[in-house]
């Protein structure tokens, strides 16, 4: 697919208009685009993976309907990742170059807990379901605490969320 085709079609999934970065205005906008129709099919094969093993900890009358996709978002968001709970299926969008590969997992398994409950919000449901995902896959223990839940799963931020998305020595996919 065409890279703009798809950023296009994830834009259908934005909470807000601008959400998802078109990189109207990079320089290196080429470049990013190149990189994202060379790389993002393997990139949301992996990411489909950890939904599956999400999903493989809950019986299937529990597993919520869900597409996942990794797309770069605009930095004046703030956010590494949201689930849109009234599209249908509900989607979960990541921007992995916000975050080190090595809590992917983590940051799906956050929004996946989302998802089940079926709204935004760290409260005592969220953190049920989100413990019990933690327990299935391995992770560690996201605590009870709504900020220690807000920040789940942690990992310091990234300096510059664009270099993985420009396709530097930061475009690693994890285990790489
Ligand atoms: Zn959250």
């Amino acid at each position: 697919m065409v890279t703009i085709d798809y950023l296009q079609q994830m834009q259908g999934y934005a909470l807000a208009p601008g959400m998802v970065n078109l990189f109207e205005l990079d320089p290196d906008r080429p470049l990013i685009f190149d990189w994202i129709q060379h790389h993002i099919p393997k990139i949301n094969h992996l990411l489909q993976q950890y939904l599956q093993d999400c999903h493989a900890c809950f019986p299937p009358t529990e597993q919520p309907p869900l597409q996942i996709f990794a797309v770069p978002l605009s930095p004046y968001f703030g956010v590494d990742a949201f689930c849109n709970f009234s599209s249908q299926p509900m989607t979960i969008l990541i921007d992995v170059g916000r975050v080190e590969p090595h809590y992917w997992l983590g940051l799906v398994a956050h929004e996946y807990a989302h998802a089940q409950v079926g709204k935004p919000g760290h409260d005592r449901a969220f953190a049920e379901v989100l413990n019990h995902l933690c327990l299935g896959l391995g992770l560690p223990c996201p605590g009870n605490t709504e900020a220690q839940l807000k920040c789940y799963p942690g990992g310091l931020p990234v300096v510059d969320a664009l270099a993985f998305w420009r396709g530097t020595p930061a475009s690693r996919l994890p285990g790489q």
